[in-house]
């Protein structure tokens, strides 16, 4: 290369020179214009191109003269070719390229295919639209047209009803494609409460109870205490075959206990039982007690056997009142109310055969003032309590005579079945006990139960197998 760039620069030196040279010479060459020239000349190589030979150029530095020699012929293009595909859109060709000239050319030209499209129809949807959708198999490119409107959405309604605490509401859901919403609200329905009245008894409160009739939803209010037992104090008098007590009976709820045991005024010694005592069954002796409960003006009466257990059904009672007026009704439950009477009863108490069980005398409230007919001697013994004041409560219902004539009604009524354990006092004929504690008895019937029952047990096991 640095050769080059000096024989380059020698070459200009010396066309420089040859010029100076030439004027020179034209100015001698007039005066000698024949006279031979014996030439020195430079040579200067010039290579060869892809398009022009190489050759070697003579110049004669005294006179000018120059000519050339060819060295070598035109290399000719070294070309790459590139191969242009034709497109959808575009020709096909190809490129020649010279990689030592840059000189170019194409040909072998072929025409663009043109898109080959391929058609889908989309439907339309409840929000968009429906169209032709074109697109080329080869290139991609995508087109669309044919357009439709959407469908628009077809919504069905459900309600949900309220409730006592929710509101209602209706959903709408679409059936196409399920978007949904909701809408049309309503109130909620507030609870609608049943009361329930529970009085209260001898030891359990009473209360009301509220409850929702749709939801079950539950509040309690307005709790009453307890009303405590009201005790009739039924006294069992001491024999020699038995312990006397004082039973205490709710005339509410039929609750008794014993107290005050007594014995008949021996001893108080009680001999064991040669054998086991095998108990008795049991008749019930019912016997009739009864309570003024002036506070109510009611007369409790109740018919207690020894064993606790009490009668139910109902009692003939006849109203004697201070003017010797009798009257007669039937009452059933254990209160017989004389709060309609005045001034002093004569109750008379018989059983359902009309056979006399007691009677009571009761003082009322006064009879108010009338022209009565005078002189009714009033009996002198007892003078009058002054009445307590009472409020005029619970307007009486008249004692429901409930089965009027039923013939019927002397059967005994159904009793509950003993306790065996409250039983052990005998009625009063007295059975063949020894006096023995009532505590000792107890522990022998409970092992002589107990060995009863073992030996039941046993032979059923034998029989079994
Ligand atoms: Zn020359
Ligand atoms: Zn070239
Ligand atoms: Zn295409
Ligand atoms: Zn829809
Ligand atoms: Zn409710
Ligand atoms: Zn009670
Ligand atoms: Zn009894």
């Amino acid at each position: 290369m640095t050769t080059t760039i000096k024989k380059t620069i020698v070459t200009l030196a010396a066309s420089i020179a040859l010029i100076l040279a030439m004027f020179v010479c034209i100015g001698f060459t007039t005066a000698n214009a024949d006279s031979e020239c014996e030439h020195r000349y430079e040579q200067t190589e010039v290579a060869p191109t892809c398009t022009k030979a190489g050759y070697t150029m003579y110049l004669c530095v005294d006179c000018g003269n120059t000519y050339t020699e060819q060295t070598e012929a035109a290399k000719g293009h070294s070309y790459e070719i590139v191969i242009v595909p034709n497109t959808c859109t575009h020709k096909g060709y190809t490129t020649h390229f010279c990689t030592t000239c840059g000189y170019e050319y194409s040909d072998n030209y072929n025409d663009e295919m043109g898109h080959d499209y391929e058609e889908k129809e989309v439907e339309p949807t409840c929000t968009e639209r429906g169209y032709t959708e074109h697109t080329c198999t080869i290139c991609n490119d995508v087109f669309s047209d044919n357009y439709t409107d959407a469908l628009g959405h077809a919504y069905e309604a459900e309600i949900t009803e309220p409730d006592c605490l929710n509101g209602g509401y209706t959903t709408y859901t679409c059936s196409v494609c399920d978007d949904s919403y909701i809408a049309d609200y309503t109130e909620p329905n507030g609870h609608t409460y049943t009361e329930i009245v529970n009085a209260a008894t001898c030891v359990t409160y009473g209360y009301t109870e509220h409850i929702c009739n749709d939801c079950g939803e539950r509040s309690v209010t307005d709790y009453i205490a307890p009303k405590g037992h009201k005790y009739l104090d039924v006294i069992v008098t001491a024999n020699p075959d038995s312990l006397g007590y004082t039973r205490h009976i709710c005339v509410n709820c039929n609750y008794s206990y014993l107290s005050d045991f007594v014995t008949s005024g021996d001893s108080g010694y009680i001999k064991e039982p040669e054998a086991p005592v095998v108990p008795e069954i049991h008749q019930h002796a019912y016997e009739i007690h009864t309570m003024d409960d002036k506070e109510n003006m009611n007369l409790i009466v109740m018919r207690v056997c020894n064993c606790g257990d009490t009668k139910s059904g109902y009692i003939n009672v006849t109203f004697t009142d201070d003017k010797g007026i009798a009257t007669e009704s039937k009452v059933a439950g254990n209160k017989i109310d004389y709060s309609e009477m005045f001034g002093k009863v004569v109750i008379t108490l018989a059983d359902e055969n009309g056979e006399q069980l007691k009677t009571v005398v009761v003082t009322t409230k006064e009879r108010p003032a009338e022209p009565t007919e005078p002189d009714m001697p009033v009996i002198p013994d007892e003078p009058k309590q002054p009445d307590e004041p009472k409020q005029p409560d619970e307007p009486t219902t008249p004692a429901e005579p409930e089965q009027p004539n039923d013939p019927k009604a002397d059967e005994p009524t159904p009793t509950t079945p003993d306790e065996p354990n409250s039983d052990v006092t005998n009625t009063k004929k007295g059975g063949n006990g020894v006096a023995v504690t009532l505590f000792v008895i107890l522990i022998v019937l409970a092992l002589g139960g107990g060995a009863g029952f073992v030996l039941y047990k046993k032979i059923k096991a034998k029989k079994q197998k």
